[in-house]
């Protein structure tokens, strides 16, 4: 080899020596400090999961709320079809909406107490509607849903969520020609003029006591019925609506009802003329 060719050779080596020790001489920035998030940072954050909450949670109560309306239904047919097969048992008559003791001096019974002792229905829960809000559940409700018949009979005069159409199904109370003696004459199904328009249960709130729930009994007629304290009036507490069981057995919900006065809105105020010839759900 050439002294030329040596200095050529060592001026490689030299070269690549440098642009090794270049690569391997790189810095690389690695933080040796933990840097949180600054307090923008963080606003940021949670004003962007405050704006994402806002968009889902309308969402998130609307799909509740529908589910509750289905869950209502629910209860409202079993319901329902217990009072149905009450009637085909007992010579097509609907149960008394209650039943007094012999001396007249007080309620013994209910309608309800009356359907779980002919074994037309198992466990409670389906007495209690999802979105009957201003109800608090108390200790009745386990000993409820459990057996109804363990707080036989005085329990189920209150705390429940659906009224019965008590005076045009469990009584002739406001019938033209009732008296005292008959007023708990419960009616006969032939005797309905238009079952699938006639309520038989619906959605309802006690307003003298509205976080213990409503009453057994739903007067469909007027409020003035509802000063005594202890009666339901229908409530349309799924979104503006109520659930109704008709008499003839299917059930529907029915929207854009007076939230003020329910009676005067359809269908409640058909039974709202007693005694009046175009009663709506005056017997045959
Ligand atoms: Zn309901």
């Amino acid at each position: 080899m050439t002294v030329k060719n040596i200095e050529k050779a060592k001026a490689e080596r030299d070269i690549t020596m440098r642009r090794y020790s270049t690569y391997r001489k790189t810095p690389t920035f690695v933080s040796t400090v933990r840097r949180g998030f600054t307090l923008l940072e963080l606003l940021i954050v949670i004003a962007i999961i405050a704006i994402i909450a806002g968009m889902l949670l309308p969402a998130l109560n609307r799909v509740r709320e529908k589910a509750n309306g289905i869950d209502c239904v629910s209860n409202q047919k079993q319901i329902q079809q217990a009072l149905s097969s009450y009637v085909d048992d007992n010579q097509e008559y609907f149960p008394a909406y209650s039943n007094i003791s012999a001396a007249g001096d007080g309620f013994t019974s209910t309608w309800i107490d009356t359907i779980y002792k002919g074994n037309y229905l198992k466990g409670g829960a389906v007495f209690f509607c999802k979105s009957h809000r201003t109800r608090k559940a108390t200790d009745f409700d386990a000993k409820y849903i459990s057996d109804p018949l363990s707080v036989y009979p005085s329990a189920t005069f209150v705390n429940v969520s659906y009224g019965y159409n008590s005076f045009y199904l469990g009584c002739s109370l406001m019938l033209p020609d009732a008296t005292q003696s008959n007023w708990i004459t419960p009616a006969k199904r032939p005797q309905i003029r238009k079952p699938s328009e006639t309520i038989s249960l619906v959605d309802t709130v006690n307003l003298s006591k509205p976080h213990q729930g409503s009453c057994f009994c739903v007067p469909c007629i007027d409020e003035s019925f509802l000063n005594g304290g202890f009666a339901g009036q229908p409530d349309p507490r799924h979104s503006g609506g109520c659930n109704i069981a008709w008499s003839d057995g299917h059930v529907s919900q029915v929207s854009n009802i007076d939230r003020k006065n329910p009676f005067l809105s359809d269908p409640f105020r058909k039974g709202n003329t007693d005694g009046d010839a175009n009663n709506y759900w005056d017997r045959k």
